[in-house]
């Protein structure tokens, strides 16, 4: 019964709807669970997306890849302890990799977590996710969480973007409080990632270091693509007439097949370059750290480095010309010298760059153009670089290790944000959750090409694309094993080999399982015709490539980071 003079109210569950809604976040990715389950379905009720996945980590890096394509930061809901543990993988790796998200926790009970009376599922969420993430929060009265979101969103966008842990204990989101004070108590925040201007001195100094140069190069990352300053960036790299090399996730910033696209010319630009401009790119492992025989001689290289995170700088090897604020604002900066006065680069930089791409595409041409049965690497790859070429704004989540590899080189993207892959720490599992997110940020069909190896950490996933009916064409490089299905164990040992799986299984059928269409292609027209079909459809697919069990390589391009055992080698 209620009392018409008393004053509505409102709760936890609500205040932490309306926020999140009040700031542009109607996407929430998770699995629902003690205490969050009404959480999930009051969200839903409230007009949010709320995506439900089967395993917490997928639904993180679903969250984590939507805050890359979106500059908004993803929202991943968990429940508490292992599930919020689930989540941190996630946060964790969009921390590393730049990208902005919020994994928002359920956590049990403070007053018997801090005293360690076992709750169930207890844990003390907040100081595990602290070093894990750029920020960590902790509200314990429900007229905070308007302050507690804001503050989420505005860790995550400012500055380098990364993750943001909220912690939600059961008891606040049944906390009632009257609901003027409630709506009184948000928070919409107001330009969460200011433009960073570059000094005027510091942009001089860029100009004069890049005039300098006989052999300039320009290395484009992730971060210039999350930036989406692409005009800005392509009317750069043109008016300069500089080289240009796109690292994975910046593939398409510019297409693939643009003149001044040196990436047939790896090699040969990192070694020769004298002056290289490092837009939102790290010099981290990626790069062999600005450093050793792939830069060439020692100290032949002078870098200019665009990062909004001043302490990137020197962080490997001396920056000439640090250039620090947003991508967007640096490259504006830089275009206004070079649209005044430039001389091109010298033309014999060109030619040389150009004569050796021309090499090397032909040497691949002839690699991508065989029918090979059964299939190759590059035989299933060249089917699936002419359908990514018909479809230039489908997106392509690439991940595995010679799977990855070899798409990465093989398939040309030409348009911003289509390439979505294993990022920094170039690590297995991100394949379903960002197709998932992608395939719901931007309604384009999503082609998945996932190792056999790599599907195996969120293959279960594929229930979930079926679930919302999204338009995801899986395909398995199925070569019966971890980098290729016919290793024995040199060193001995009764079991199988530990990097081989079930011989000629079929990931197809699981997706039939699901009432999503499952292909088994054995050549590369088989899986041309499959692919092509699944993307114009946008019906869920999973076409198993059968990929001969002797291709590939162990570890994909960096087996040179195994450690090998010394002692009693056979
Ligand atoms: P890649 O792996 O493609 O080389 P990295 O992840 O190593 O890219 O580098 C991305 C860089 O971009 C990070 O150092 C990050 O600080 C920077 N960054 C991200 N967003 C912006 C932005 N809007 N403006 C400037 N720098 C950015
Ligand atoms: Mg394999």
């Amino acid at each position: 019964t209620e009392d018409a003079a008393a004053p509505a109210q409102t709760d936890g569950f609500h205040l932490l709807i309306d926020a999140l809604k009040l700031n542009g976040l109607n996407t929430i990715y998770g699995v629902p669970g003690i205490p969050i389950t009404d959480l999930g379905r009051l969200a839903q009720a409230e007009g949010m997306r709320v995506i439900s996945f089967r395993h917490e980590q997928h639904a993180g890096n679903a969250a984590a890849i939507a805050g890359f394509l979106t500059k908004k930061p993803g929202i991943c809901l968990t429940v508490s302890a292992p599930g919020f543990l689930n989540g941190l993988t996630a946060l964790a790796n969009a921390t590393t990799n730049c990208f902005p998200m919020i994994l928002i926790s359920g956590s049990s009970e403070r007053e018997i977590v801090d005293l360690q009376q076992g709750d169930y599922e207890e844990m003390d969420q907040l100081a595990i996710a602290k070093p894990l993430c750029k920020a960590a929060f902790r509200v314990l009265h429900a007229e905070d969480i308007g302050i507690a979101v804001a503050r989420a969103v505005r860790a995550a966008l400012s500055g380098r973007p990364g993750g943001v842990y909220l912690d939600v204990p059961a008891k606040l989101l049944s906390q009632v409080i009257d609901a003027d004070l409630g709506e009184r108590s948000l928070v919409k925040v107001i330009d969460a990632a200011p433009a960073q201007i570059p000094g005027p001195d510091a942009v001089s100094r860029a100009i004069d270091v890049l005039k300098g140069a006989e052999r300039p190069l320009i290395i484009l990352g992730k971060g210039a693509a999350y930036a989406q300053a692409d005009e800005a960036i392509r009317a750069l790299i043109e008016e300069s007439g500089i080289p240009y090399l796109p690292m994975s996730m910046a593939k398409g910033l510019l297409p693939d097949t643009h003149p001044q696209c040196a990436s047939a010319a790896r090699s040969l630009v990192l070694k020769d370059a004298d002056v290289v401009v490092l837009i939102g790119a790290r010099l981290n492992w990626l790069l062999s750290h600005g450093k050793g025989k792939s830069w060439g001689a020692p100290g032949s290289k002078r870098f200019i480095q665009i990062d909004i995170e001043p302490k990137e700088m020197d962080s490997n090897v001396e920056i000439a010309a640090p250039l620090v604020g947003d991508i967007g604002s640096c490259v504006e900066a830089l275009l206004g010298h070079v649209s005044k006065d430039w001389k091109a680069p010298p033309s014999a930089w060109i030619e040389t760059i150009e004569g050796k791409k021309n090499d090397n595409l032909a040497k691949m041409a002839t690699k991508l153009g065989k029918n090979s049965i059964p299939m190759d690497f590059h035989s299933a790859l060249g089917a699936l670089k002419t359908i990514v070429k018909d479809r230039p704004d489908a997106i392509l989540v690439n991940e595995g290790a010679n799977t990855l590899d070899l798409a990465r080189g093989i398939i040309d993207m030409y348009q911003p944000r289509k390439r979505l892959d294993v990022g920094t720490w170039g690590i297995m599992g991100i394949g379903m959750g960002f197709a998932i997110a992608a395939a719901i940020e931007t309604g384009k069909p999503v082609l998945a090409v996932e190792g056999d190896s790599a599907f195996g950490f969120s293959g279960m996933e594929i229930e979930t694309i079926c679930r919302y009916q999204l338009p995801v064409c899986v395909v398995v490089f199925n070569n019966n094993g971890i980098y290729r299905g016919t290793d024995v164990n040199p060193t001995g040992g009764k079991d199988v080999a530990t990097t081989v799986f079930v011989e000629n299984a079929r990931y197809d059928q699981m997706m039939a399982a699901f009432g999503g269409v499952g292909v088994n292609a054995t050549t590369p027209d088989e899986l041309s015709r499959a692919v092509a079909e699944a993307m114009d459809s946008g019906r869920p697919t999973l076409v198993n490539a059968v990929i001969d069990p002797a291709a590939g390589t162990e570890s994909g391009n960096i087996g040179k980071l195994n450690p090998q055992s010394a002692v009693g080698k056979k």
